[in-house]
């Protein structure tokens, strides 16, 4: 039985607004029916696009042929937008962060199951090569039990755009890159948190923060380090492991990286002092040739579906969410956490990112 695909309307065609409409183009279950963006500019180049532009957010609620909107608009206005989709009957695709606070939240999920409508966060980057490989390595031991992740992503512009740089709208790196690294790390690791240590950087003078570094434990013995950066001009690796057998490296966006394990076969051999620096080291000698295997990635992990399968999937009621409400609001608690870590420049011990 051939069924009708479901008519999606883009909220907020801006970067990611336009993106989506690529990402969904070939879709088998969703079919974008059009756009709306406060910005005639922006209702333009829609059409230009090939996407017809709704004049106003009303027109699209009062649509009964819309079946979803997906908000894609600063961060400030998307539980608004999702409580009037919800009141409007639609199903919601939300960009993250889903909104700026847990209580917020907390408001969108009640409004959609008591409409009984779908809301979907959109957590793309579990679907990350990059982070999949280590999940992978995480879940299988290819290095052994998982005990350092350094998790990094650097750039040397700054914050980007306008409305990025102001409160207001809910700006900042945490609330951008760390929305996406914090939930990587909580969808990756499944243990109580024990500890968190952050702070915000604010080297641009912008009025939110253009960077940030966390420092997470967990009851299973893995510590985890954040660290989101726009002022480095040299970066450094995307991804850093230490496991109980080896160390592994994810260079870049391309998967340039390795695994190295120790021999286990091989004869322990003493390692030959160097000279470093004007001094001599045995301790932090490079190990023997015969003591390592160097090896490549593993095969990454693979998600069952992507996101909008998925989301299309649960609108029927066939799958469960491979992005849950649960998860997100693990991460807005979080999110709130390293805010008061930084404020406070404490150590949160003992706090609760899993309440129910
Ligand atoms: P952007 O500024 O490029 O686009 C936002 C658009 O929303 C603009 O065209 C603006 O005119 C429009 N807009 C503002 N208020 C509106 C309203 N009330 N109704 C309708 N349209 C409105 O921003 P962006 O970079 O596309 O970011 C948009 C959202 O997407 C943010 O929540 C951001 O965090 C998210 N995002 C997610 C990813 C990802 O990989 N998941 C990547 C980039 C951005």
């Amino acid at each position: 039985t051939e069924k009708r695909k479901q008519a999606i309307v883009i909220v907020g065609y801006g970067g990611m607004g336009s993106y989506h409409a690529k990402l969904i183009k070939d879709n088998a279950f969703l079919e974008v029916t059009g756009t709306y963006d406060i910005l005639e500019e922006r209702r333009k180049a829609s059409r230009e696009d090939g996407y017809s532009a709704y004049e106003s957010y009303e027109q699209v609620l009062n649509d009964a042929a819309v079946d979803v909107v997906l908000i894609a608009t600063p961060n400030d206005v998307h539980k608004e937008l999702a409580l009037q989709a919800f009141a409007a009957g639609k199903h919601v695709i939300c960009e993250k962060p889903v909104t700026l606070s847990v209580s917020d939240f907390k408001d969108m999920v009640s409004a959609a199951d008591a409409a009984g409508r779908v809301l979907m966060v959109h957590q793309n980057r579990r679907w990350d090569e990059d982070f999949l490989t280590i999940k992978q390595m995480y879940n299988e031991k290819t290095i052994g039990d998982l005990f350092r992740i350094e998790s990094r992503v650097h750039g040397a512009n700054g914050i980007p755009g306008d409305w990025r740089h102001l409160e207001a709208h809910g700006g900042g790196m945490l609330l951008d890159w760390g929305v996406h690294l914090l939930d990587q790390i909580l969808f990756m690791v499944d243990s109580k948190m024990t500890s968190l240590s952050s702070r915000l950087s604010f080297i641009l003078g912008d009025e939110v923060d253009d960077g940030f570094e966390s420092v997470i434990e967990f009851e299973n013995g893995v510590s985890v380090l954040i660290e989101v950066g726009t002022t480095n001009f040299i970066t450094l690796p995307r991804w850093y492991v230490k496991g109980t057998e080896g160390t592994g490296i994810i260079e870049d966006w391309s998967l340039n990286g390795r695994v190295v394990t120790r021999n286990q076969d091989a004869v322990k051999v003493e390692p030959k002092p160097i000279q470093a620096g004007v001094g001599l080291t045995k301790t932090m000698a490079p190990p023997s040739e015969e003591a390592t295997i160097t090896g490549a990635l593993p095969e990454p992990y693979r998600q069952s579906s992507s996101f909008f399968d998925n989301f299309a999937a649960v609108t029927r009621g066939e799958a469960e969410p491979i992005v849950k409400n649960e998860e997100v609001l693990r991460v807005l608690n979080l999110i709130e956490a390293v805010f008061e870590s930084a404020r406070t420049g404490e150590t949160l011990k003992d706090f609760d990112i899993y309440p129910a």
